[in-house]
């Protein structure tokens, strides 16, 4: 049986009680009921990019969804794009880029599936997918009804779900509208974009031209999966950006980066908190296992560059000190 580690962006998880590879939505179906009916413990594995496993996993069963196909329905004005949830969510949007499909572009360089997407509404430099996303098929884990969920029907907000919030099951494939705009992106809601590309905020952009700065952007922060930068072997944030009131946000320095949610929210940045509370790029301690990104100085990222890959509480334990390193130095 494999070990986890070789399923997981950040390289930990020990063998598993048994693990499945389901390839398509009736298999993933299918075999989660069969595993459901049994009580015994079990999870579903997308990319692996948002998860850190311990090292005993010998209870654990993995149905881990590697399930592929994109169909594509055009209307006179939208593109549904319908894909299973094994998909490569970076390959769905080189897929969509290249056809012209605009909505999910600032999304480049996410790793992890088309399945996980949902999750915990993904999303980057101004776009969620939960802007695009009309509806997902899902198996509930509470009735084992198989059911097509509308986009109202997952109350998505800020890196949440109601899956995420413990509505459980599994999420056999998702779809998406997007739209044709002659090769242009939706208006850009992210001035690290626009200023990159030396254009006004809200301008709509070549769509490839997007995907090439995001990428660029997020490779030079280590958040692309790459084997030759430690700093990328993590499972994504650990922190999300605090959301506070208008009157709240007047209380930090004018020169804190902050994005308006709407009339009244607005997102501070956890990695200028972070970093403006003293804990810098790189930072350790002597013994831990995990240590700050060293490529995202001003970012809210904790990526774990992991020397001892098999050592999971250690990793954990120092995950969780730094942590409450990072929120106590904030709180002070
Ligand atoms: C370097 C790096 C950069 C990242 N950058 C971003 C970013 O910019 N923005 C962002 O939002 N996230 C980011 N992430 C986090 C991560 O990529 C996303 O959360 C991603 O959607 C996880 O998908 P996955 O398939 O890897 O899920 P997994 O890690 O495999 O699973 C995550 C959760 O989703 C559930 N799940 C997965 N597939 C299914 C399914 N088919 N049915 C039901 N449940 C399922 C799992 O059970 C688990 O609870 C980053 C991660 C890394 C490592």
């Amino acid at each position: 049986m494999p070990e986890l580690s070789n399923f997981t962006t950040i390289r930990v998880g020990g063998e598993p009680k048994s693990l499945l590879e389901v390839a398509s939505e009736r298999e993933l179906f299918d075999a989660c009921k069969q595993l459901w009916s049994t009580g015994e413990d079990w999870f579903i594995l997308g990319g692996g990019s948002n998860v850190v496993f311990d090292d005993d996993l010998s209870d654990l069963n993995i149905i881990r969804v590697v399930s592929k196909g994109i169909e594509i329905t055009e209307s006179n004005e939208y593109v549904f794009v319908k894909a299973q949830a094994g998909e490569s969510w970076d390959e769905l949007v080189e897929f969509c880029v290249d056809r012209g499909y605009a909505g999910i572009e600032a999304i480049s360089g996410v790793p992890g599936t088309v399945g996980g997407s949902p999750v915990q509404n993904i999303g980057a430099y101004g776009q969620e997918v939960s802007e695009t996303i009309t509806k997902i098929s899902f198996l509930d884990y509470q009735t084992r009804e198989e059911l097509v969920l509308e986009n109202e029907d997952l109350n998505f907000s800020y890196r949440d779900s109601d899956i995420k919030r413990g509505r459980i099951g599994a999420i056999g494939w998702v779809e998406f509208r997007l739209q044709k705009l002659d090769g242009l992106s939706v208006p850009m809601a992210s001035g690290q974009i626009t200023n990159y590309l030396d254009k006004p905020y809200g301008s709509q952009l070549p769509l490839q031209d997007v995907r090439e700065t995001v990428l660029k952007l997020r490779s030079s922060k280590g958040m692309v999966i790459d084997a030759n930068d430690p700093n990328s072997v993590s499972c994504g944030s650990f922190f999300t950006n605090p959301v506070v009131d208008y009157i709240k946000s007047l209380e930090f320095p004018e020169d804190m980066q902050k994005w308006k949610m709407n009339e009244d929210s607005f997102k501070l940045s956890a990695g200028w908190l972070i970093e403006n509370a003293g804990v810098e790029k790189g930072f350790s301690l002597p013994g831990l296992k995990a240590a700050f990104s060293l490529k995202q100085p001003v970012n809210l990222r904790l990526n774990c560059h992991f020397k001892y890959l098999r050592e999971t509480d250690h990793i954990g334990k120092s995950c969780r000190f730094l942590i409450l390193i990072a929120m106590g130095a904030v709180v002070l």
